[in-house]
Parts: structure tokens; C-alpha cells; sequence
């Protein structure tokens, strides 16, 4: 499933590709890709003519800004993906959206499991959003205006590779929460866009047990995990995201950070760190993997 660095590869090379390009027009092969507005003809209708200004990223969402100020917000979820193809190409029989740009090209959602979904909104409200108390009166004030940008991405928590979130901002979120180290970092409203292989990476990379209590970390603790998270997805975004199955960049190619990983997926080979294998537990139906040394289990007086 795409985490924050695979996300972020495909805004940025869509923001290469096709900033400036104008959508001439849109088939949609699968109406339940598009979550608004609706029916898809209305989708169509709306997104046609409409110019590319440039191409970002909030969560595990590609934000497509639109030149008069909406934008679409691609969620690609299980498997999907934004390519980018020349006017000749084959067809893809697991595109279930077809932009058709002017200058011939096409930009293709493809999924093969059909999980993700593509909205258009009017612009607005996504600079504070996930701010805290700012966010949930402007959340208030959209409401009668109807659905706006910020609106769709108000339960998320802090994009964690920019300036404003720091250690100190993680420290006092940690702090406020008993819940463990991994389901936190997995939960979008706590921090956005880290996934399972990344949320494993950082507490390796911070030797911290995945079944440690947030509210139990040190001062030292903490400031190893805020630069570990931000450490693997910023090596996840140097290598153009990590490539298990579905995932592919905008060139339709996979990226090369699988082979990177210290420890996602490594269950029983040898810690790159201290030579003991890798051990693999399930932590809220997901599975989790964690060297059993540099990773020490949490006490007993840490138990819930
Ligand atoms: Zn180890």
C-alpha cells in the first residue's frame, strides 16, 4: 500500500509531467472510483477544460491543483496508481479513470483492487488543517459553505516532514497518549502518511519495541523517533518509494527502496544492526517486525 514517500514520488513527477497541461477530457471505466461530485458524468463534466497548476501532496493523497482553484485529491489506498502515457500506448484494462490531456497524453488511474478513490473540490482550508483548534473552527465554517478541500482531510494529523513538526510537537502528542508506539504511528489522525513498512523502519531505526507506550518514552527516546521517522520517509522519497507489489511511480515504474529496508519483511534473517534475527508479532491485525535486541520489550510496569 502506497505510505507518504510513494505518495510523495508520484506528486512530484506528475508535478513534472503535466503542471501546465490542460485535462481535455475524462472517461471513467469504474463510477465507484470517483467519491465526488457525483453521478461520474457530473465528474466529467466539471474536471474537463480544466488546466494543471501544479501537483502536491497531504496524507497518502495526491492534490492536484487546478488552475481556477480546486482541487482533485487522488487516494490511491491498496493499488492504486497514477501513470502517465503517450498517446499511442496500450490500453490498461485496470484503468478505471482516463484523463485525456490536450497536448495527447494521458494520465491513467490505475487500480487493480479498485479500493481508491478520486474526489474534485472547490479550493480552500488545507493550509491549517490537522493544526489543532484552528482546523476544527475552520472545519466549522466550511460546513455551510459545503464541502471544501480542508474539509476532506480535517481528521488528519501532521504532515511529519515539514518545518512544524517538531520534536517538541511530537513530544506533547506522544505524552497525551497510552496507546502503543506502532498502532499510534499507524493512525492517520495522530500523524499522516505513515504506513506499515515505514512505521516499522522508524522504530527500528530508534530502537524502540513496537508494543512500547507512547506516554512511556523518555525525552532521548522521542527525539530518536521524531529523527527516525523522518529519516525513512525521506530515504523512501530518495529512492522513489518501496515496491512490494502494486506500487509504481508515475513512469509506471517500481521504486527502489524494498531492497533498502532494515527491517520490514526481513522476519528470521540476521539485524543488520547486532546479527539476531528478526523477529515478526502482529500488532492490530498487522504484521510487524522488530530485532528482539536492539529493540528491547517493554516491562512489566509498562504493560497496560
Ligand atoms: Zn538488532
Amino acid at each position: 500500500m502506497p505510505e507518504l514517500p510513494e505518495v510523495e514520488t508520484v506528486a512530484r513527477d506528475l508535478q513534472r509531467w503535466v503542471a501546465g497541461a490542460t485535462i481535455q477530457g475524462a472517461t471513467v471505466h469504474w463510477d465507484r472510483t470517483i467519491r465526488h461530485p457525483q453521478p461520474s458524468e457530473r465528474f466529467v463534466a466539471e474536471i474537463s477544460g480544466a488546466t494543471i497548476r501544479r501537483v502536491g501532496r497531504r496524507a497518502k493523497a495526491v492534490l492536484i491543483h487546478l488552475g481556477d482553484g480546486r482541487v482533485m485529491t487522488v487516494a490511491l489506498r491498496m493499488t492504486g496508481a497514477l501513470i502517465v502515457t503517450a498517446a499511442d500506448a496500450d490500453p490498461d484494462p485496470y484503468a478505471r479513470v482516463v484523463f485525456s490531456l490536450a497536448d495527447g497524453r494521458e494520465l491513467r488511474y490505475r487500480d487493480v483492487r479498485k479500493f481508491g478513490r478520486i474526489g474534485l473540490w472547490p479550493g480552500g482550508g488545507l493550509r491549517s488543517v490537522g493544526a489543532g483548534r484552528g482546523a476544527r473552527s475552520r472545519r466549522v465554517a466550511e460546513g455551510s459553505k459545503g464541502y471544501r478541500i480542508g474539509e476532506v482531510f480535517s481528521g488528519h494529523g501532521p504532515e511529519p516532514l515539514t518545518r512544524s513538526f517538531t520534536a517538541a510537537r511530537f513530544a506533547e502528542r506522544l505524552s497525551r497518549r497510552s496507546g502503543r508506539l506502532k498502532t499510534l504511528l499507524l493512525d492517520q489522525s495522530f500523524i499522516a502518511g505513515v504506513g506499515n513498512i515505514y512505521a516499522d523502519e522508524a522504530l527500528w531505526r530508534a530502537r524502540l519495541h513496537p508494543l512500547r507506550r507512547a506516554d512511556s518514552l523518555t525525552s532521548g527516546e522521542v527525539r530518536r523517533l521524531h529523527r527516525a521517522v523522518r529519516q525513512v520517509l525521506r530515504q523512501g522519497i530518495a529512492n522513489r518509494g518501496s515496491s512490494f507489489s502494486d506500487y509504481v511511480g508515475a513512469d509506471g515504474e517500481p521504486g527502489d527502496n524494498a531492497e533498502r529496508l532494515m527491517v520490514y519483511q526481513r522476519t528470521d534473517q540476521p539485524c543488520y544492526r547486532c546479527g539476531r534475527p528478526i523477529s515478526r508479532i502482529v500488532v492490530g491485525q498487522r504484521s510487524t517486525h522488530f530485532c528482539p535486541r536492539c529493540q528491547p520489550e517493554p516491562g512489566p510496569s509498562a504493560a497496560p
